[in-house]
């Protein structure tokens, strides 16, 4: 690989989250009995009369913003004229000649180093029907046909795997956070065509590029792209020339085949979609549209760590989903330890929604009720073991962690008195341990400790019952 450079693009197709289809008042749904929400339009059917769903004019406008593109104020829809079954008007409503958002920018972040992705352009479309194969047969399901799509066109920026890999990953925290779509990737909500080429290192010449089509895991589109370009260079450096074609994967054998040679723009026939009229926006709706956008993962990860004071670390796990990061900012502010608090839900909050396999909408701790449980271990009221018991209380019932303490009896023995009384049973029945420490065993003490702790069934303040250890075994404190 070290001789030549490898250039990959991405076109890639995101479901848009609408509750109905593109130009028809079909619902949108994932699942369900094949071929029950199709109508006229969407099966194509004579006389049917499509009409352009705004929402999804909306959600990929909202991608524009997010991605710096010049939104066209004025687009329009044209037709992709091909014959299969799984599009049964015969073409596919599309934008050739007019997309809705011009340029932009993604950034990737690979082994610390952060580089632009630039975006040529987003249009808009519909989806095709899904074919499904039987032992002998084929059913076509067209309750995906004219579901909403974006597709999204990079440049050749990206040069590894890795930096695609990136590239899809920012895209979906992306549109997931904005809420364009849930970007289910087994229920096929983005896939992806993925181009490369290669080009001997000192040449400026993009080389011939191949397309591998339909990608929809990212993982698949790692191992292709590994292949694939593996697969040029070997043909160049065996004096060969790549073909310009459309390629597919084989996940079972790991390669790429060819499916056919590259066609080109005139053979699908565009021309403008003369059911449709032209998506005409005026800059006050855009910019409204802009005003609800959310906070960007990458913009939040830099407040968090700005404000909060937040390593990197804790900034990215707190971010990468919407709801914890909100939950987090309220804990912080109810207890004004934000450190503390990034401990809690990164540690505690995070493992009880693993283990039970819940988001964080579905937690029974309020977060000023953790703030709450925070305050008591800083005030010394329980020790941390403690607060880890009552927090598991609080996640699965809820509920005040002040009255759990009072009604279980759980706060931290912190009298002298009391603590001393233990003290002494630990050294009455441990005498040879507390020989050991007199006699200069340091490590023994550690022991001591634990027995008070112990006896106390946890809830002696570990502290004293130090202190008062060393005091009357005749240590310095
Ligand atoms: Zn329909």
């Amino acid at each position: 690989m070290s001789d030549y450079i490898a250039s990959i693009g991405l076109e890639v197709h995101v479901q848009l989250k609408t509750r109905t289809k593109m130009f028809c008042a079909c619902p949108v749904l994932d699942e369900g009995e094949p071929n029950t929400a199709v109508c006229p339009v969407c099966l194509g059917l004579p006389g049917g009369l499509p009409v352009t769903n705004r929402e999804a004019i909306r959600k990929t406008v909202l991608v524009g913003l997010m991605i710096g593109s010049e939104i066209n104020l004025r687009s329009a829809f044209d037709r992709k004229s091909y014959f299969y079954p799984d599009m049964a008007k015969n073409y596919q409503i599309t934008q050739q000649f007019s997309p809705l958002c011009l340029g932009g920018v993604v950034e990737i972040n690979v082994n610390g180093q952060t580089k632009p992705i630039r975006v040529n352009h987003i249009h808009q479309e519909e989806d095709a029907a899904k074919i499904i194969h039987f032992e002998h047969s084929s059913g076509i399901d067209y309750n995906r046909g004219s579901l909403p799509l974006m597709e999204l066109v990079t440049e050749p920026d990206m040069s590894t795997p890795d930096e695609a890999m990136a590239f899809l990953l920012a895209l979906k925290e992306m549109l997931v956070y904005a809420g364009i779509s849930d970007c289910n990737l087994e229920m096929g909500h983005v896939r992806c065509d993925v181009n490369s080429s290669v080009r001997p290192v000192g040449t400026t010449e993009l080389g011939v590029k191949s397309e591998i089509k339909n990608m929809n895991t990212f993982r698949g589109i790692h191992r292709a792209l590994t292949y694939e370009l593996q697969r040029q260079i070997s043909v160049l450096r065996a004096g060969g020339v790549v073909e310009q074609e459309t390629r597919r994967w084989d996940d079972d054998a790991g390669v790429t085949l060819s499916m056919r040679s590259k066609e080109h723009a005139h053979d699908y026939r565009y021309f403008p979609d003369y059911d449709l009229p032209p998506v005409v926006l005026d800059a006050v709706t855009v910019e409204a549209w802009r005003a609800e956008l959310p906070e960007l993962p990458a913009a939040k990860r830099a407040r968090f760590m700005a404000d909060y004071g937040l390593p990197e670390y804790d900034a990215g796990v707190l971010v990468a989903d919407q709801d914890v990061a909100a939950y987090y900012e309220a804990v912080a502010q109810a207890s004004g330890n934000f450190k503390a608090a990034s401990n809690w839900v990164m540690g505690e909050v995070l493992r009880a929604l693993g283990e039970n396999n819940l988001v964080i909408g579905q937690a029974k701790i309020t977060p000023e009720a953790l703030a709450k449980l925070m305050g008591l271990v800083e005030a010394k009221t329980i020790n941390l073991t403690v607060a880890k018991d009552i927090f598991q209380i609080l996640f699965d019932k809820g509920g005040d962690p002040e009255a759990l303490v009072r009604e279980k009896g759980l706060a931290q023995v912190s009298d002298v008195g009391a603590i001393e009384q233990l003290v002494d049973e630990v050294i009455a029945a441990n005498a040879k341990v507390a020989d050991d420490y007199r006699g200069g065993k340091e490590a023994a003490l550690k022991f001591l400790v634990g027995q008070v702790m112990k006896l106390s069934r946890g809830k002696a303040n570990p502290q004293m019952a130090s202190d008062a250890l060393t005091r009357k075994l005749g240590g310095a404190i």
